[in-house]
């Protein structure tokens, strides 16, 4: 059997090995290091993709989020709402600009923001919601859409895990995961759903006007070289991650079969457990599997973590302390908050390996493992 791993990016690389050598080899050949036609074309690509007028390619998901949220002209103080259940780039970069995060729990069967929650939390000064599709679960976006139309709020989707996901809206249209808020943000980092081998991200928006200005803060805030017309930052996509995501994208609606292949295997293994919970599907989400995520009741979870670990089977606590809870925000009245679906899930959920490459004896063993545990 081939090692187990969270995600295996050497088997996917060694499968496209002599497009991206030949790519990356290209790059060095015309030496064309930052900006040029990988990087244009890749953004012309990706917002075909997706369906949306403007793709902007950055040079992380954290600096998209950062960006996104210049752009939209929000001014310290504002009240931004986001899940505390998320990686710590969502909430980091709302107190990075000096706005004020304001935690709210999740639905505790989708792990997505919960959109009474974010009623619930709406005052004067909320200018701005930040979903965050985790897992590869969209999260309710035509409720979330509906609360920021009434009281007049930006949505930034932190797209980051879910990128390729379709959303299904009542009337029976799709729109891509990540286009149906003001702004999408996705990050390349190499173990998302579409990795880049460094570090990557984009943004995207239907609106002109804002691609203009997500351009030029992405670029110093300048337009015309060296006239500066805002304060902005140096984010760009390289041209060998360009490269890269150039040959992958094409390749992306097969790596997300992939993912459900092997999430639908696991689902058959753990159907009807009663300490394990498959992760819940949604009929306006169709899920990507960036994770493949368990919530366990009445195991001891670490211990599951320990003995999958001496088997050689990695897993993973995604995210082990939420945001509300991490020190960086005590200042924000973090300890405050009582978000008790988060802390609920915070200590049940566990992550197994979840990628492109993993074949049926690989999960087999695994899932034999986990239930030799936890049934014993
Ligand atoms: C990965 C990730 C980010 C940040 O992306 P980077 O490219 O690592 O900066 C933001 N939000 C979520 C939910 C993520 O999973």
């Amino acid at each position: 059997m081939k090692p187990v791993q969270m995600v295996d990016l050497k088997q996917q690389y060694l499968k496209i090995k002599t497009d991206i050598d030949a790519a990356l080899l290209n790059v060095l050949d015309t030496t064309m290091f930052i900006g040029g036609k990988q990087v244009t074309d890749f953004a012309d690509n990706l917002s075909t993709y997706l369906g949306i007028k403007h793709a902007i390619p950055c040079a992380n998901g954290t600096d998209a989020l950062q960006i996104a949220m210049m752009a939209l002209g929000l001014q310290p103080g504002d009240e931004v709402i986001t899940p505390s259940f998320t990686y710590i780039a969502t909430t980091e970069v709302i107190a990075l600009l000096k706005l004020k995060p304001i935690f709210v729990d999740v639905d505790k069967r989708t792990f997505c923001i919960d959109p009474v929650a974010i009623k619930n939390a709406i005052t004067p000064n909320t200018k701005a919601i930040v979903p965050v599709h985790l897992y590869g679960q969209t999260a309710n976006m035509e409720e979330i859409m509906a609360i920021a139309n009434e009281h007049n709020l930006f949505v930034i989707e932190d797209n980051a895990q879910a990128i390729g996901g379709d959303y299904i809206f009542k009337d029976g249209t799709k729109k891509k995961s990540g286009t149906i808020g003001t702004i999408g943000c996705t990050s390349f980092f190499p173990s998302k759903n579409l990795g880049c081998y460094g570090d990557g991200g984009a943004m995207f928006t239907n609106d002109d006007a804002l691609a203009e200005k997500l351009k030029m803060i992405a670029n110093h805030g300048q337009k015309i070289r060296y006239y500066h017309e805002m304060v902005g930052c140096n984010s760009r996509l390289d041209a060998m991650q360009a490269a890269v995501l150039n040959i992958k994208l094409p390749l992306l609606d097969k790596y997300i079969s992939a993912r459900r292949q092997a999430a639908a295997y696991y689902d058959k293994a753990f159907a009807n457990h009663s300490k394990i919970s498959i992760p819940y599907r949604v009929e306006y989400s169709a899920h990507v599997f960036h994770q493949y995520t368990l919530v366990l009741q009445d195991v001891d979870r670490n211990a599951l973590h320990t003995f999958l670990a001496k088997n050689n089977i990695p897993s993973m606590i995604y995210y082990p302390v939420p945001a509300h809870r991490q020190k960086m925000f005590e200042a924000f009245g973090g300890g405050d908050y009582n978000l008790p679906v988060t802390d609920w899930l915070t200590e049940r959920v566990i992550s197994l390996p979840m990628h492109t490459e993993l074949d049926e004896e690989q999960q087999l063993y695994i899932t034999g493992k986990v239930l030799e545990f936890v049934n014993k």
